[in-house]
């Protein structure tokens, strides 16, 4: 299918996309002013008595306007046409390469043709597969060939944005597994060693205060203060964006050591406020968060009213 395809729009190479098309205005001083005071081009070359207009400028003699032109063909509408109709509706210029022949000057009266010069292969780009076709315009002055547009586009079917990037998993292994089962059931674990009886987050296998290796699991009632936070400042990572919006990008954010009520502390995120309104002593409860199908995280919301 796409084979033919390609062949059918081989066809195309070589047939006319412009005839006989006449520039709207001769080149002229005000536009070649307007231009040079747009690009901020100061050559003394396009001022004065014998000025020229910048060579860069060739595009433009030919442009249509709002109006548009006539001596437009039928053979690139079509081309692009095909191209729309075979699922390659999308289209990006590409690049542009211009000759200059000789310096136009004002006064000089344009008239140009534009041809399908080329239909590549099948490509495929990161922006999606599809096939460059190049036109080149050639501008003429009365017969004198002035210069030559060569105008390239890419004419596409969108890649498929790739499935938004996961948030990275936790580290689950031997010692902490008990806490990640508990957020699974909605339940915030905390360590109670069980020879005296203080409590430790995050999980260890022994405690830190007698050397104890024997403990119980505590479930924490979930309430807590932000006792201290960094706000984040970095570029976009998707898997920490809201949704596939570039506005929705994750940072700043902030991120909180939150003192829960039992007194051990624990980093997370806090939700429910902006991240500039996260102030230490904030009040705070759990709230588990279902990332995606496999990931829950427990966060920190405000308590209502609080912001
Ligand atoms: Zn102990």
């Amino acid at each position: 299918m796409d084979d033919e395809l390609a062949v059918h729009l081989k066809t195309y190479e070589g047939r006319a996309a412009t005839i006989a098309g006449i520039g709207k205005d001769p080149v002229n001083v005000p536009m070649i002013r307007h231009w040079c005071e747009a690009m901020g081009d100061t050559n003394p070359s396009y001022v004065g008595p014998d000025a020229v207009a910048p060579p860069t400028m060739l595009q433009v003699w030919t442009m249509g306007g709002l109006s548009g032109h006539g001596g437009r063909a039928k053979a690139y509408d079509e081309l692009l046409g095909l191209l729309d109709g075979a699922g390659y509706t999308s289209v990006v210029a590409t690049d542009c390469e211009q000759e200059y022949v000789r310096p136009l000057r004002p006064g000089d009266e344009i008239t140009f043709d534009s041809v399908i010069e080329s239909v590549s292969e099948r490509k495929t780009t990161r922006l999606g597969t599809g096939y460059f076709v190049t036109s080149r315009m050639d501008v003429r002055v009365g017969e004198d060939l002035v210069g030559t547009h060569r105008f390239r586009i890419l004419k596409y079917a969108p890649a498929r944005r790739k499935p938004k990037e996961r948030r990275p998993r936790p580290v689950v292994n031997r010692d902490n597994a008990g806490f990640w089962a508990g957020v699974r059931q909605h339940r915030l674990l905390i360590q109670r060693c069980a020879d005296c009886g203080i409590l430790r987050f995050p999980w260890l296998p022994g405690c830190n205060s007698c050397g104890s290796l024997d403990w119980d699991p505590l479930e924490a009632c979930g309430e807590g203060t932000v006792f201290s936070y960094v706000v984040m400042h970095h570029p976009p990572f998707p898997a920490f964006t809201a949704s596939d919006h570039g506005a929705d990008a994750a940072g700043p954010y902030a991120v909180a050591l939150i003192e829960l009520a039992e007194g051990v502390r624990m980093i997370s995120n806090v939700v429910g406020v902006p991240y500039d309104k996260v102030r230490i002593g904030l009040p705070v409860r759990v709230e588990f968060r279902a990332y995606d199908d496999e990931l829950v995280l427990p966060v920190f919301r405000t308590r209502e009213g609080v912001a």
